[in-house]
């Protein structure tokens, strides 16, 4: 495991003063360690899950590669404006001002198992948006896992009310 937190890059002040980004691209160019990564999140996917929703836009890279190698169907979240199709929102509330995500208002059938998958966990805002948004559009959200959780900012109190894994806490 100390392999893979060797591949997360530290970038200070990115995008913004005062942030360190947690940089993946070195963990994603690196197949030996992007197939480790992708079999153990694979492995905290309950059978009974039916759609993998994820966020945009580097929860796509993990929810494609499980989407495919679970058979299981791959539903995206976007920022508003992006999806073609009729759609269902949510807006929540960002540090400084709201921001709004979209998913396809047939993405999911009603009662259907749903896991959510992002690259990163921080205040957990937007995976609670993410949430509401599988359960206003009619589905039940099974799990939500993430490839890194920053652990000092507490976002699993946010989603106390949910399931969740990470595979790598910084
Ligand atoms: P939050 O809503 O605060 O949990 O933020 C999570 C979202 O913001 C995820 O989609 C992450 O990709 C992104 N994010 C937040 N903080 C960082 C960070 N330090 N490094 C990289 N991505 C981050």
């Amino acid at each position: 495991m100390k392999e893979l937190y060797n591949l997360i890059r530290d970038i200070p002040d990115f995008p913004k003063k005062g942030i360190i980004f947690k940089d993946i691209t070195p963990l994603l160019k690196d197949e030996k360690a992007f197939e480790k990564v992708i079999k153990i999140l694979a492995d905290n996917i309950p059978d009974s899950t039916k759609k993998i929703a994820a966020i945009e836009s580097r929860g796509f890279i993990f929810a494609g590669a499980l989407a495919f190698l679970l058979k299981k169907g791959f539903i995206p979240i976007r920022k508003t404006g992006k999806l073609p199709y009729k759609t269902i929102n949510y807006t929540y509330q960002l540090e400084y001002g709201t921001d709004t995500i979209e998913i396809h208002s047939d993405a999911i059938e009603k009662g259907e198992k749903v896991v959510i998958i992002d690259d990163l966990l921080a205040t957990g805002g937007t995976a609670y948006a993410a949430a509401k948004l599988v359960e206003k559009c009619g589905g039940v959200v099974e799990k939500i896992v993430f490839l890194i959780e920053l652990s000092a900012l507490n976002g699993e109190e946010k989603l106390k009310d949910y399931q969740i894994f990470s595979l790598l806490k910084l």
